[in-house]
């Protein structure tokens, strides 16, 4: 029987919980924000559980840093976006909802936001989201020469 966790993400990385993945590999996973930002908004978690960035390994940081570079570039070509922000909260304060650490991956566009604000952040079906993790998988990169990936 599988252990139960109260934590989101490693249920669903274990498969208790339902998620859209985009990308996996031995360390970490991609998966969609069910209330994305706009279309595309992915987030980067590693597979074992940090609470946040400091208490991480550094070697795993710059890996999953890497990761979250490899992974804006799929997206932003998935989804035509003009731009992207890279999102890393760390504690309440810092507006960290999940404990589990996780890089958020925003597609931006040109007008997205007249009025200098986030895009107020939408409610995505299950369907369009496996849309879109399906373009954005089948755009991501071979594992650079560097071979970092693995
Ligand atoms: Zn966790």
């Amino acid at each position: 029987m599988r252990k139960t966790t109260l934590c989101i993400f490693c249920s669903i990385i274990q498969g208790d919980a339902p998620g859209v993945l985009v990308y996996t590999d031995n360390e970490f996973v991609a998966l969609m924000d069910k209330y994305p930002v706009n279309y595309g908004h992915t987030l980067l978690v590693p597979k074992l559980h940090y609470n946040d960035l400091l208490s991480m390994p550094i070697d795993l940081i710059g890996r999953m840093y890497c990761m979250a570079a490899n992974l804006a570039k799929a997206i932003v070509l998935s989804v035509k976006a003009d731009g992207f922000n890279l999102g890393q909260n760390n504690g309440r304060a810092a507006n960290q909802i999940v404990p589990h650490v996780h890089v958020h991956i925003i597609p931006r566009y040109n007008y997205d936001s007249p009025n200098g604000n986030w895009p107020s952040r939408k409610v995505a079906s299950l369907v369009e989201l496996a849309r879109i993790a399906e373009s954005i998988s089948k755009s991501i990169a071979e594992p650079l020469s560097s071979g970092y990936l693995q």
